[in-house]
């Protein structure tokens, strides 16, 4: 027994110092688990919890906490708990002013039971896939990325999908989802929130449920709802960890939907029942602060709240092997911590965010980081809305169209999100929609994309925006949009299902619609086939030729110049020579959203046309000789040619 003990204090000795500064969590060993949570230091007392189940029952064991004697701040509360606790659950309740404040699994469980209400006890070790320790994340960098961004049950739940695992992380490990992945050619796919969440109830997992999930819960743990079993800790992690596997052996990275910013409430979250009203700004006047437009803001300007930013990314990477990250309302972090952030990962770890917050923000705008200040945080992308809504038309009103609907005006936007927002001599910054000033410093830190999860998808937007719009048009205008967000200089973005067409019934916000609004119909495949080879078309030229993606301020300013512009028409050249790796010479590329041909002047001479007239074929449609100079570009699409 003296034995024993021995071993278990070595083992929780060195639990505790790797551990314990950083991490409020539970850390298994099969002789004993070792528990530690960070309290304010008014907490006058801390009671440790076991249960047999994720839910329900009495506790196996209650235990006091214990001040760690070491630590001067009279912060960190440390419970060493004898015997083998796999499969057992566990709840912190911290007092404060003479109240226990409620149980929560704390901040930083990394499993939980059904619904996230109590910590769960895992050998993280058998978590693990088979082949899991050779998992690699692929090796593509921020300038050849093309992210697919999707919700789980959006892809996957619809019959005409044919997945076995319907709405669940495995259905990405499906051979139908690689293969589609694979021929659209995206080789990133941004997960919509994945960590634990609250609107969707893990009981009732039998009944139709949907949410897009911004409602975080337990942050550092896969959500129990796109599990086989949310009763079973072990097993959202192990999907989760198959999930990523199979897309990493297709080649695909996975990016995480990240929402520090808020949490589901302020009385029952993680954060309040352990560290009250630390982790939250506050107005002046004492109320909570509301950036994120959901009642409450965090603040990462706090030590341990951006610990634990930076250590919850750290961890999603070491743990789950995950490529890169995007922050939800950016904004509403400071510069600071997202540098820090930038800095903890490894440079191949992508990361990107809404740079902008949804009200305001109880902290100095110059410190937050907003688009406006993305040059501040290198190596750190923002979404480009000047680009999208130039495309498709304001965000405030979806009736409104832009440069997809002929109207003009917004030739300049478009070439802002041509050149990546970089500082380029042939736009004029006075006339962009937005930013009346260039916000990156390379290509790489601005997301070029016409439509997200957020607002209408593109298909019912232009056919909210477009007075008469016929499917002919539409689809011209759909593939003319994609077209330009697929030859940026920045790194382009698409919603899961454009390429099949998709429509959400004109429903402008979709988070808690249910599937006949949110799914992709996958028989669209076949009604318009026309849609996804054209889009296969774009990305494989993209891929192929590096002049639509170099990556480098300088090398955009040196070799991509504009021709003049007129009114609904924006074309450009590139100097194909100069740029490392690339075959074609001089590429011509031209959009026309007028509803009539359009034409533009380039030198004499035989050039191969790759993109026409709503066909895309990189290794050439046909080649024209023009003895004036002049190319006509068909009503609203996109012309690509090069010698
Ligand atoms: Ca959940």
């Amino acid at each position: 027994m003296k034995r024993f003990c021995f071993l278990l204090a070595i083992f929780m000795a060195l639990l505790a110092s790797q551990y314990a500064e950083a991490h409020t969590r539970a850390l298994y060993g099969p002789n004993g688990t070792y528990f530690c949570i960070e309290t304010n230091s008014d907490a006058q007392q801390v009671k440790l919890r076991i249960y047999k189940d994720g839910q329900g029952g009495k506790p196996i064991k209650t235990i006091n906490m214990k001040l760690d004697p070491n630590d001067s701040g009279q912060n960190w509360w440390q419970a060493e708990v004898k015997g083998d606790l796999k499969g057992k659950f566990y709840t912190f309740d911290v007092k404060y002013g003479g109240k226990f404040r409620g149980e929560s699994p704390g901040i930083w469980a990394t499993a939980v039971g059904v619904n996230g209400k109590r910590g769960a006890v895992v050998d993280m070790d058998e978590t693990n896939p088979h082949g899991w320790d050779n998992d690699k994340r692929p090796d593509i960098p921020a300038k050849d990325l093309i992210l697919y961004e999707m919700h789980h049950r959006d892809f996957s739940i619809d019959d005409s999908g044919g997945f076995t695992h319907k709405g669940k992380f495995l259905a990405l490990t499906e051979p139908r989802a690689i293969r589609h992945l694979q021929e659209l050619g995206v080789n990133a796919v941004h997960i919509l929130p994945s960590f634990d969440y609250a609107s969707v109830d893990e009981t009732r997992l039998d009944e139709p449920q949907y949410n897009w999930g911004y409602d975080p819960v337990n942050y550092n743990v896969p959500e129990g709802g796109y599990s086989t079993d949310p009763n079973k800790p072990e097993v959202r992690i192990r999907e989760f960890k198959q999930m990523v596997q199979a897309l990493h052996k297709a080649g695909i990275k996975v990016i995480l939907d990240v929402v520090y910013n808020h949490t589901w409430n302020i009385d029952g979250s993680n954060f309040q029942l352990t560290r009250p009203d630390y982790f939250y700004r506050k107005n002046a006047d004492g109320s909570y602060s509301n950036g994120s437009g959901c009642g409450n803001e965090t603040a990462s300007e706090r030590e341990a709240m951006r610990e634990f930013m930076v250590e919850s990314v750290k961890y999603w990477v070491d743990e789950y092997h995950i490529d890169g990250f995007r922050f939800d309302l950016m904004g509403v972090h400071d510069i600071e911590t997202m540098n820090a952030i930038r800095a903890a990962v490894p440079k191949d770890i992508f990361i990107y965010g809404e740079g902008w917050s949804a009200g305001s923000c109880a902290y100095p705008g110059e410190k937050l980081a907003m688009k406006a200040n993305i040059q501040q945080m290198p190596g750190i992308a923002a979404f480009s809305d000047c680009m999208r809504d130039a495309l498709r038309g304001p965000w405030d009103s979806d009736s409104k169209a832009a440069f997809l609907g002929g109207v003009k005006g917004n030739e300049e936007s478009i070439k802002f999100g041509i050149v990546g927002a970089i500082q380029h001599p042939g736009v004029d910054y006075s006339k962009v929609n937005y930013s009346k000033a260039p916000y990156a410093t390379e290509p790489t830190q601005m997301i070029a994309y016409v439509s997200c999860h957020d607002d209408m998808c593109l298909v019912d937007r232009l056919n909210a925006s477009v007075k008469g719009i016929t499917i002919d048009e539409l689809i011209r205008l759909d593939l003319l949009a994609q077209t330009v967000v697929m030859t940026s200089q920045g790194v382009p973005f698409m919603l899961s299902g454009e390429e099949m067409l998709r429509d959400k019934k004109g429903v402008h916000n979709s988070f808690e619609s249910p599937d006949s609004i949110n799914h992709l119909d996958w028989d669209n495949l076949e009604r318009y086939p026309q849609v996804m080879e054209y889009y296969r078309g774009l990305i494989a030229m993209r891929k192929a030729h590096p002049a639509f993606h170099m990556g480098s301020a300088d090398m955009v300013r040196r070799n991509l110049d504009f021709l003049p512009v007129e009114n609904c028409l924006v074309a450009y050249h590139i100097n194909g020579r100069n740029v490392p790796g690339e075959q074609w010479g001089d590429i011509y590329v031209a959009f026309n959203a007028h509803k009539r041909a359009r034409t533009i002047q380039v030198p004499e001479g035989t050039y191969t046309v790759v993109c026409r007239n709503i066909k895309c074929d990189p290794s050439g449609l046909t080649t024209i000789t023009t003895k004036d100079g002049k190319v006509t570009i068909p009503a609203q699409s996109a012309l690509i040619l090069h010698n």
